[in-house]
């Protein structure tokens, strides 16, 4: 508003000074046709004194008035007069039918009288006031009578009298350019008008100056109109271009408006934006920092603080080493920050520990990710950071449920080979009995025998008591076995050889081959590198992998019932070494819908199954790194197939 009005006010000066420069130069002009007209009469009375140089009779003076009369067209009549103003000799105008003829010169005796009484007091030229004479033509003519004594030697020996036409003043005596484009009028005091000269109009606007023409008796007003184009909006260049300009003006002041708003809505989304950002971030649980090329961290999210126990004050601007790395590990995490600098940052999440403010330890999964900012540059590196404490735990927990679930399969694996136990146990203790009875007869009978016998029967009592020994060994070795397979709990990988694994189980396998008339065949490829695995989990998978197929096997009309162990190499993508294990048997073979679910836990055909067997198999073969599966046997049974790492060759000693 306060533009539009500067401008405004701006524009109406520009035509105000338009306007009084023309006003002023009009007013220049008027000064001038008034000097003009001064200097006129001042020649003229100069002029009309010539005529008396040198006496001239009323003859002489006619002739030469008359001459005169011819050069000024502004009068109209000369006289010449005594003393007591009787005319002596009169000239008319050449140019005009003569003025006074119709009313007779009577009539302007009284203006005369005047103009020449006052040209006597100011002894000089002096002028009447003006009057209309009107013509024969039915028209008129405003003249003015201009009274000159004349002094010869000191006294005064008459008048001579011009009378001016007031209309033909103004076209002969004012310059010419001045009438050209305005109009000339006199005018009484009063404003009446009395004579004019000019151009025709143009324009609609009229501009006015009036200057006074004080002459001795008589004063005219000269006015000079001056017509114009209405002050056009833009008069002149100065004028165009202070609007032009306004113009401009207003017109960038509403493009930066415009630009303002759109800078407001702009920075409203930003703020949006931001806000959303903030919130997004605060709610996080992953913890963020960032951090500058020379590793000073730039920024942090509350839950990186809330991960670390330090306000984000106390991490800004902190370059290494930061204050949660752990001082123990400074030296390795420079070393990595130094990694990551050379532009060789993993893209998948490294794990690390960081030290909380209050000195626990926690390990961190940190993702980066380069920062790259608007011009593509890199400025530093994003972090994306995972406390995995809890995760860890949860491992821990998980892995302690899977170790006994594992030794509470081995318990039911031996509880279902409970009554082979007792069986097998049974054959030893019966054995045993036995001999001790056989022992105790033999001595009650040594009693009663003569010496000479005693060496025999001795040495059937030493053959009784050595079968004993070695029956409560062999009870010894089944109960042993039954032992370790359920006790031993030593986590480590060691290279075992395969024999070794398949010798450890067969005491139970045999327990349960015996019973259902099962053939138990190995066949080991020749010069196998050992297999490097854990040798109590591997038995079990073993020994589970041999019960189901012998269980398979226990059909009434089956008569082929032979367990195959199988050891061979496997080849690997990799070049690494593999051992590949198979369970064979020639048991009906796994119909479709239940090879779907074999290795989902609980997931049992037999009723007093578990059917933790073969998920329990799966999980400690992968484990090892290996895999499990299986395969029909043609023409008829199943093959379980495993693979567990080979372990490096052993040094030649
Ligand atoms: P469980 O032996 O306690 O039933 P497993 O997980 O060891 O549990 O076996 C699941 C099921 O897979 C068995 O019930 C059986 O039906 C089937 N199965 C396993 N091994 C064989 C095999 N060699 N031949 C036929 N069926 C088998």
């Amino acid at each position: 508003m306060l533009v539009a009005a500067l401008l405004g006010m701006l524009v109406w000066l520009a035509v105000r000074y338009e306007i009084s420069q023309v006003q002023t130069a009009l007013e220049r002009d008027t000064g001038d046709a008034v000097s003009d007209i001064r200097g006129a009469l001042t020649r003229n009375v100069q002029g009309l004194q010539s005529l008396y140089a040198r006496s001239p009779t009323p003859g002489s003076w006619t002739v030469e008035a008359a001459a005169l009369l011819h050069e000024h067209r502004e009068w109209v009549r000369l006289e010449w007069r005594d003393p007591g103003l009787t005319v002596l000799a009169q000239v008319d105008t050449p140019y005009r039918t003569p003025v006074f003829d119709r009313l007779g010169r009577e009539n302007a005796r009284s203006d005369v009288a005047l103009a020449c009484a006052a040209a006597r007091k100011f002894n000089g030229a002096a002028y009447s006031g003006s009057y209309f004479v009107p013509l024969s033509d039915g028209l008129g003519l405003e003249v003015m009578e201009m009274c000159m004594p004349l002094v010869t030697a000191g006294r005064l020996s008459g008048y001579v009298v011009a009378t001016y036409s007031l209309q033909d003043m103004l076209s002969e005596l004012i310059t010419k350019s001045y009438t050209r484009s305005q109009e000339v009028s006199f005018t009484e005091p009063d404003g009446t008008r009395l004579a004019l000269h000019g151009t025709v109009r143009r324009g609609n606007r009229v501009f006015t100056a009036q200057q006074l023409l004080d002459l001795p008796g008589n004063t005219l007003v000269l006015r000079m109109d001056g017509w114009r184009g209405a002050p056009d909006l833009f008069p002149n260049v100065l004028t165009a271009l202070v609007t032009a300009m306004s113009i401009a003006l207003v017109l960038v002041l509403v493009l930066l408006g415009k630009d303002m708003r759109r800078r407001l809505k702009a920075e409203h989304d930003l703020a949006d934006a931001l806000a959303f950002r903030k919130a997004m971030e605060d709610s996080l649980v992953t913890g963020l920092r960032a951090r500058d090329l020379a590793g000073r961290t730039t920024y942090v999210n509350p839950s990186f603080c809330r991960m670390v126990g330090f306000s984000a004050d106390e991490l800004l601007g902190r370059g290494t080493p930061a204050p949660y790395w752990p001082p123990e590990m400074a030296g390795e995490y420079q070393k990595r920050q130094a990694i990551r600098l050379a532009g060789n940052s993993p893209r998948e999440g490294v794990e690390s520990v960081f030290m909380r403010k209050d000195g626990s330890r926690f390990p961190v999964l940190i993702i980066e990710a380069p920062l790259i900012n608007v011009l593509g540059k890199q400025t530093g590196w994003m972090s994306a950071l995972l406390d995995i404490s809890e995760q860890r735990r949860i491992e821990e927990l998980s892995r302690a449920s899977q170790d006994r679930l594992q030794a509470t399969a081995r318990l039911a694996t031996v509880g279902e080979m409970a009554s082979l136990l007792s069986h097998e146990l049974n054959q030893p203790l019966a054995a045993i009995a036995s001999y001790a009875t056989g022992s105790i007869n033999l001595l009650e009978v040594a009693q009663g025998e003569p010496a000479q016998a005693m060496p025999h029967t001795l040495s059937d009592l030493h053959m009784a008591m050595g079968r004993i020994a070695e029956q409560a060994e062999r009870a010894g070795k089944v109960i042993k076995s039954v032992h370790d397979f359920v006790r031993r709990r030593d986590q480590s990988r060691e290279a075992v050889p395969a024999q070794a694994l398949l010798d450890d189980i067969m005491p139970l396998v045999q327990l349960q081959a015996r019973k259902l008339q099962v053939r138990v065949v190995m066949q080991l490829e020749g010069g196998l590198p050992d297999a490097l695995c854990d040798r109590t989990m591997v038995e079990q998978v073993l020994l589970n992998l041999a019960r189901n197929a012998m269980q398979a096997m226990d059909l009434p009309g089956l008569r082929e019932r032979e367990l195959l162990f199988r050891v061979r190499r496997a080849a690997s993508a990799e070049g690494n070494r593999w051992l590949e294990f198979a369970v064979v048997d020639g048991g009906p073979g796994i119909p479709d819908e239940v090879a779907r679910q074999l290795f989902t836990p609980f997931y049992t055909t037999k009723t007093e199954g578990m059917g933790l067997g073969l998920s329990l198999c799966r999980t400690v073969v992968e484990q090892h790194g290996g895999y499990l599966d299986f395969t029909p046997r043609v023409p008829q049974g199943t093959v379980f197939r495993f693979t567990l790492p080979a372990a490096p060759d052993r040094p030649a000693a």
